[in-house]
């Protein structure tokens, strides 16, 4: 029990290191470090002079949609923090639109956001679709739902998925954030004294310094025109700056994986004619557009205000990026527009394009997450590039900045151990690895439509690459536009209506091979139950079960793409499973709420889920006491079976004296269901121990255990990362 003591004492200076001040005076010049030096541009030089240098708990790189949710997460938890963002204004290109279950769970944590965006959106009749079609007015080779009856009525989660644009989620996230105290700032409204809760626009990290005590963090901006630097000092930097990191590339992390799977251009285009039209005739998300004169994919963001983005494949450098280039109005209009009107099938005349942006698409994950003594840490799109197949990009770096908000904000406050922030590259990197694994199975699956209506793209492919070969480099890139797009036509030609048509006996086999795609699941898959709800920690910041195989080697065993329900678990490392309860004591709140509303966001808390038994309340009232000497806050949660009363709260009470945190629930659950212990796979004896992420840390049975106190002090020790000074 001393060393413990002793060793949280040691922790809390350690903590107290870390979370200074927001603004300190330090010295201009600094010494080198342990660390040594990591940026090849060197420090603008005024050694010896004393200057005012902003100092941050954490700086946050990066104001896409990871940046601003790990901004909020972390002031909700009282972590001050700032973002700098290179771009002197938001992008307002769409882009991601598909938010998953487990995203809108987290959101329905932060100030009724999925609430609203469940308000704001379309209606899901306009959005669950995927159209498959010669043109957007002419046949259609198959029409597939992605809704299922189970998505509505809230048995496996409080929320359903959502369709809403990068960048309307953006206004709502920028909305909270002015609520928390934020302000946007460009570079010459910021001369202040006060640095926290600022967004920091037109400011590009440039460089990362290590010091001793902390980070030093270059930017540039422009003022009047010209360039200047500003320094700024932290104890944390978080790199949420996009698939191009600069911060990774500033701390040498290399990504591993499959590099340029495709390039496209998305063009980003209003036409409420079109929108009306698809919304009367044939409303879709994803519309797969293959005749002979254009292949793409629209994406209807919005059909009511008619706003799309169209995904067009090239190949370069025989088909340049310059031929979509702004810069060039007319060329603008000849290929955009033409292209429009050969996937659309007749004339708009209200297309008004606002966007085109070049991309390109890889599957790769950051080798760390975590560099520099666990001050440099990255997060979202930084840590890992997947295909948008299946909407895991955002999904899963908003669920990166939630399992990191939490440990931060332990870390700072000096509940947890600095190294809690190797338990986020632990968690959330094998999760990426098999997103990204997902992801390529169901870009590929996206192709299976193509190849079976004899357009493989694996043939374009190695049309490209024969092109691009030295043997055909030599020729002028004229000619080799020229050759690769008479190869591509010939290829396109595959789809007139002269093949395609069920007298002519190959486009008769092809469109059964279609059918035969459509009808098995076998084309792109927007929903992925198991893995959005299901996904698991297998080590971490939590206990793990005796014979738990590690993520890798169990993932590598299952055929990822096999559409699997989400199955309850209450395994250590798994999500807290959703059930509806009602609160025993408070008689004025009888309405039913989830298991998930248990934990809250705004503060950490950590949570005991236990039956109304001898033994259960016996490892609570030991778990509170440990609790309490580790400085964790905890609550008890009681779970009573339907139908028990009022009076059992007496009960609680009475066992769990002289603690007073605890919540008396019944199930709220029609006769027919399982109960709480039934759904958890559990025995009622067994009790579950949750993180303030909603993952669950520990479980046991509670007449197991030769020596609760013991036992608990190990649990604690292990899962905010104290575990050496037990030794
Ligand atoms: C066509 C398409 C469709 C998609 N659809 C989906 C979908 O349906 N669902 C889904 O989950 N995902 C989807 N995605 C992926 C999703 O858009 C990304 O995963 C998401 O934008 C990542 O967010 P982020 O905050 O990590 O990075 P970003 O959104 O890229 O934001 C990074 C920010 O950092 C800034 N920055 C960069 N360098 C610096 C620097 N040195 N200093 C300061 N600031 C810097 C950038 O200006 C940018 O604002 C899609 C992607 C594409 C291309």
């Amino acid at each position: 029990m001393r060393s413990v003591a002793t060793g949280l004492i040691l922790k809390r200076k350690l903590a107290d290191f870390f979370y200074t001040c927001s603004r300190r005076r330090v010295l201009g010049c600094f010494s080198s470090s342990s660390f040594g030096t990591v940026d090849p541009r060197k420090s603008n030089g005024r050694g010896g002079e004393e200057k005012e240098v902003p100092h941050l708990p954490v700086l946050i790189v990066g104001a896409g949609p990871v940046g601003l949710i790990l901004s909020i997460l972390l002031t909700k938890l009282g972590v001050k923090c700032s973002v700098l963002e290179k771009s002197v204004v938001f992008s307002r290109h769409p882009q991601a639109h598909f938010i998953n279950n487990r995203t809108m769970e987290l959101f329905r944590k932060l100030d009724g956001l999925a609430e609203e965006i469940q308000s704001l959106e379309p209606p899901v009749d306009l959005w669950r679709r995927f159209i498959y079609c010669t043109s957007l007015s002419g046949p259609v080779f198959g029409s597939v739902d992605h809704m299922k009856p189970q998505d509505f009525d809230k048995t496996v989660s409080p929320i359903s998925v959502a369709h809403f644009s990068q960048y309307k989620l953006m206004n709502l996230l920028l909305q909270r954030l002015e609520k928390l105290g934020f302000s946007v700032c460009s570079p010459s409204e910021i001369e202040g004294s006060i640095w926290d809760r600022k967004i920091l626009m037109g400011h590009e990290c440039i460089s990362i310094h290590p010091t001793n005590e902390g980070l030093k963090v270059g930017t540039s901006y422009l003022k009047e025109g010209k360039m200047e630097e500003r320094e700024f000092h932290c104890s944390i930097l978080v790199g949420s700056d996009g698939a191009r990191s600069t911060v990774r590339k500033l701390v040498d992390i290399d990504m591993k994986g499959e590099r340029n799977l495709q390039r496209l251009v998305s063009v980003h285009f209003l036409s409420k004619d079109l929108g009306q039209y698809l919304l009367h005739e044939r409303p879709g998300m994803l519309f797969f557009i293959f005749n002979p004169d254009a292949i793409g994919v629209l994406v209807a963001h919005d059909l009511d205000q008619g706003e799309f983005v169209l995904q067009i494949p090239y190949y370069s450098p025989q088909q340049k990026i310059e031929d979509f280039s702004f810069k060039d109005t007319f060329n603008l209009i000849q290929v955009c527009e033409q292209i429009i009107l050969k996937l659309v099938g007749w004339k708009l005349v209200d297309v008004q394009v606002l966007d085109i942006k070049p991309w390109v698409m890889h599957a790769e994950v950051a080798e760390k997450y975590v560099s520099h003594n666990n001050r440099v840490i990255l997060v979202g799109d930084a840590a890992h590039r997947f295909p948008p197949a299946g909407g895991f990009g955002m999904n899963t770096g908003i669920q990166d900045a939630h399992n990191l908000a939490w440990k931060i904000s332990s870390m700072l406050s000096g509940i947890a151990s600095p190294s809690i922030i190797q338990t986020y590259e632990m968690e959330r990197r094998p999760i990426a690895i098999y997103n990204t694994s997902l992801s390529v199975e169901n870009f590929r699956a996206a192709m299976s439509v193509p190849a079976a209506l004899g357009l493989d793209p694996a043939i374009a492919n190695s049309v490209h690459r024969v092109i691009n070969s030295s043997l055909c480099s030599i020729f002028p890139p004229s000619l080799q536009k020229f050759a690769l797009e008479g190869i591509f036509s010939i290829g396109r030609a595959q789809l007139s209506e002269l093949i395609l048509n069920e007298n002519n006996p190959l486009g008769s086999l092809r469109l059964s091979r279609l059918k035969k795609i459509f009808d098995e699941g076998k084309s792109l898959q927007l929903q992925f139950p198991a893995e959005d709800l299901g996904f698991c920690y297998k080590e971490g910041a939590l206990v793990a079960e005796c014979g738990e195989k590690r993520w890798e080697s169990e993932a590598s065993s299952v055929h990822k793409r096999d559409l699997r329900p989400y199955i309850p678990c209450a395994k250590p490392g798994c999500r807290l499973p959703h059930m509806l309860i009602n609160a025993l004591k408070e008689s004025s709140a009888k309405a039913s709420f989830s298991t998930l509303d248990l934990i809250s966001g705004d503060k950490i808390e950590f949570l005991l889920i236990i039956a109304p038994i001898k033994g259960s309340y016996r490892l609570a009232r030991a778990s509170m006491m440990v609790a309490k000497e580790f400085d964790v806050p905890l609550k008890v949660c009681i779970i009573w079976p339907k139908g028990s009363s009022d009076k059992n709260v007496n009960s609680s009470e009475k066992e769990l004296e002289p603690w007073k945190n605890f919540i008396d629930v019944e199930e709220a659950v029609k006769p027919t269901s399982k109960s709480w212990w039934e759904l958890c796979q559990m025995s009622s004896n067994e009790v579950i121990l949750v993180r303030p992420d909603e993952h669950i840390a520990w479980r046991t049975e509670s007449n197991g255990i030769a020596d609760d106190l013991l036992e608990l002090k190990r649990v604690f020790s292990l899962m905010l990362g104290h575990g050496k000074f037990l030794l």
